[in-house]
């Protein structure tokens, strides 16, 4: 009964099929026939392929160009540990292997940004005092890494220096970053009290630098830098925190240019400036001694009695208390 049932149930498909194609033939003979050589005589993928030429991916001509995956096998650095201080940077070279992986990108991490960040690159800048590891994974294979320690130095702790009550700031002795004083209010009224003699002179004096606070002076002083290159900017223009400007006693007067040597109002401070307590700090021909240019317009307060000694001496202070100006780096 069940066989009796198929058999007639495939005699009646034989039978629409047939039906059906005829019908097709009578609207479109030639649309029909395609039909039929698919349905009844399937060819391979591939000759169905090389019949769209529209498709140029499937062409075979660039078969053979097609990629093989590699992937990445193992993570090299060009070191595995280094000691920074806060603010220094420092980028270990990674390698992949094998040479020829296909995907090397690189995924880093640090395990405390509040020690030592690291960037996409791999670019790692210490940030506080303490130890941290950086990860770098292969973006390919996330479960291979290598770790990089970093250590961060405790900041350097700057002090003041002072040498007979002066207060010493040159390339050798600098300042705290966090030293911000202001103009020294003795300092200022001495200097008020000096434009006022030397108005008496027929010399007519202003300030156009006084204290500049470690930003300041970080922002000049890098601007000097692009303009220049550091070895040039280190003849003229203090790093921040090496400047005399920030103590608030340092005063540059009417023309921080070397057009102000030789005017009479230069001519009157180097003559004059000691009795009131400031020193010319920068004198010409001294630059390997105090680190700086010729500055005829760069006054520094140290108080009237030392002043007086310095001039007497016609000494520089590096000189007088014999020491050096030179970065230690
Ligand atoms: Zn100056």
């Amino acid at each position: 009964m069940k066989k009796l049932f198929c058999f007639t149930a495939a005699l009646f498909i034989v039978f629409s099929l047939a039906a059906c194609k005829t019908s097709e033939k009578e609207d479109n003979g030639s649309y029909s026939l395609k039909t039929s050589s698919t349905d009844f005589n399937p060819v391979s993928s591939e000759t169905v392929e090389d019949s769209i030429p529209s498709e140029p991916e499937y062409t075979e001509s660039e078969e053979p160009q097609e990629k093989v995956y590699v992937g990445v096998e193992e993570i090299k650095l060009s070191a595995y540990e280094k000691t920074l201080n806060i603010g220094e940077r420092f980028m270990p070279i990674v390698t992949m292997l094998p040479e020829n992986a296909s995907n090397k990108a690189e995924i880093w991490e640090s395990d405390n940004t509040a020690v030592a960040t690291v960037n996409k690159y791999g670019n790692i800048t210490a940030i506080g005092e303490g130890n941290c590891t950086v990860t770098v994974k292969s973006a390919d294979k996330p479960e291979l890494s290598a770790v990089f320690k970093v250590t961060v130095n405790a900041p350097v702790k700057v002090e003041l220096t002072y040498f007979d009550g002066i207060l010493i700031v040159n390339k050798s002795y600098p300042l705290p970053s966090d030293y911000n004083p202001g103009v020294n209010s003795e300092a200022k009224a001495a200097l008020n009290e000096m434009f006022s003699a030397a108005a008496g002179d027929g010399c007519s004096m202003r300030v156009v630098s006084g204290f500049r606070s470690y930003t300041v002076q970080k922002n000049l002083y890098n601007n000097y830098v692009k303009r220049d290159g550091v070895s040039a900017a280190d003849r003229y223009s203090a790093r921040p925190g090496f400047s005399e400007h920030q103590t608030g006693l340092a005063f540059d007067i009417n023309d921080a240019n070397s057009s102000f040597e030789g005017t009479k109002e230069a001519i009157w401070l180097a003559e004059n400036a000691y009795k009131y307590g400031f020193i010319l700090r920068y004198p010409d021909g001294k630059e390997h001694i105090t680190g700086y240019k010729y500055e005829p317009w760069h006054y520094r307060y140290i108080g009237v009695e030392n002043a007086a000694k310095i001039f007497s001496s016609g000494l520089t202070l590096e000189e007088y208390f014999g020491i050096t100006s030179v970065y230690a780096e």
